[in-house]
């Protein structure tokens, strides 16, 4: 039996370390690809659609593939603290990696703004908090004027280690198909994430004669779309506090991928984002946070319009759990109710049969 110990040992040769490097690792990556049953059925389409269920890391989001790497690379050149801005995810596992790594984390967050079960986790770890009274992008800002002046590793997407240690979910997907996607779809915030996954296709297939990489579909909260508006967006907001950004760190790269795949941008109203959160939940027994679900609104819609033709096989990342952000999932449910009855047979019998 070969034991998995995590993305950096799994892709050793491709990653930036050597023989030397101290692994900092909670066995991350080696997510399941899982092909969605019911949906392409409901929806009357010949598509293959596979979502990457990031949400099953260590700390439950894709954060942790990049953070594997980055708080590796900051303790290989000796630093003892590391810093972020962070809309809940990147706090919560740059909080555990520097808890394994023995090392402080700093996390600014905005106040207010960060899905509960992310504070949580990050409280956990023993992360040093520090809200902040403005959004991600002021807390972004804040954070590369105190690395300036302080000895602390920044761990945000900007950290060209991070997305090395990324777009190793893109070598996972095109080993377990044995191909890459036509398509694959990807909630976008910073961006880091869709430059990282098209920076790991390409190299996958670097050299080889038959190179088929997939498009690349970036989608985005209506209220917070700089890519597809094609412009900066000073107050972003949305239900899915992770893709809250206005202004996206990897702007130039992001174009890229887009560009040199073929791909474009969208974008969803919330109300279209919490359906197909709602819809993966209750019909595939998949539970993503809300901007993961973006992923899911985009492909859906251009599956329904025909830009994406039938015939194709589609991947969506859905980049954290669900389990994160319980408040919306009450929303979600605020219908249903549990029934409370007498803690008797015949109640029980009852309530069963009415469901029969
Ligand atoms: C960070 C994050 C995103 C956005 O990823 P980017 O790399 O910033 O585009 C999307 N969904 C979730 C759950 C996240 O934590």
């Amino acid at each position: 039996m070969k034991r998995y110990t995590g993305l950096i040992e799994n892709y050793r040769s491709r990653l930036p370390v050597s023989e030397s490097t101290r692994i900092i690792s909670l066995g991350e990556g080696n997510t399941p690809l899982i092909e969605l049953h019911h949906i392409p059925r409901l929806i009357g389409k010949e598509v293959k659609i596979y979502v990457k269920f990031e949400g099953l890391n260590p700390t439950g989001s894709f954060k942790d593939r990049g953070m594997t790497m980055a708080v590796t690379k900051a303790v290989e050149a000796g630093s003892q603290a590391i810093i972020c801005a962070s809309t809940g995810n990147t706090s919560a596992a740059a909080a555990a990696y520097a808890v394994r790594a023995g090392i402080q984390a700093f996390v600014l967050i905005p106040e207010g703004k960060i899905a509960l079960g992310k504070l949580a986790q990050t409280l956990m770890y023993g992360a040093k908090i520090i809200q902040i009274n403005g959004n991600f992008d002021r807390g972004m800002a804040l954070v590369k004027e105190v690395a300036e002046h302080a000895p602390v590793t920044i761990v945000n997407s900007i950290n060209p280690y991070r997305l090395e240690g990324q777009k190793t979910a893109a070598f996972e997907i095109v080993d377990e198909l044995g191909f890459a996607p036509d398509y694959h779809c990807l909630p976008v915030g910073n961006a880091g994430n869709i430059t990282a996954y098209w920076k790991g296709y390409k190299e996958y297939f670097t050299g080889r004669v038959c190179a088929n990489t997939p498009v690349m579909c970036g989608y985005q909260a209506a209220g917070a779309a700089p890519f597809a508006l094609g412009e900066m967006v000073d107050n972003p907001e949305t239900v899915a506090t992770a893709i809250r950004i206005g202004h996206p760190q990897s702007w130039d790269l992001a174009w890229t991928a887009q560009k040199e795949s073929g791909g474009w941008f969208d974008k969803f109203s919330d109300e279209q984002i919490l359906a197909a959160q709602k819809m993966l939940s209750q019909f595939e027994g998949v539970f993503c946070e809300p901007a993961s679900a973006a992923s899911l609104a985009g492909a859906l819609h251009d599956i329904s319009t025909g830009k994406i033709p039938e015939g194709s096989i589609i991947v969506c990342t859905l980049t954290g759990n669900g389990i994160k952000d319980p408040e919306i999932a009450m929303q979600q449910c605020a219908d249903a109710k549990p029934v409370t009855i007498d803690a008797s047979l015949d109640a029980v019998k009852r309530a069963i049969l009415d469901h029969i």
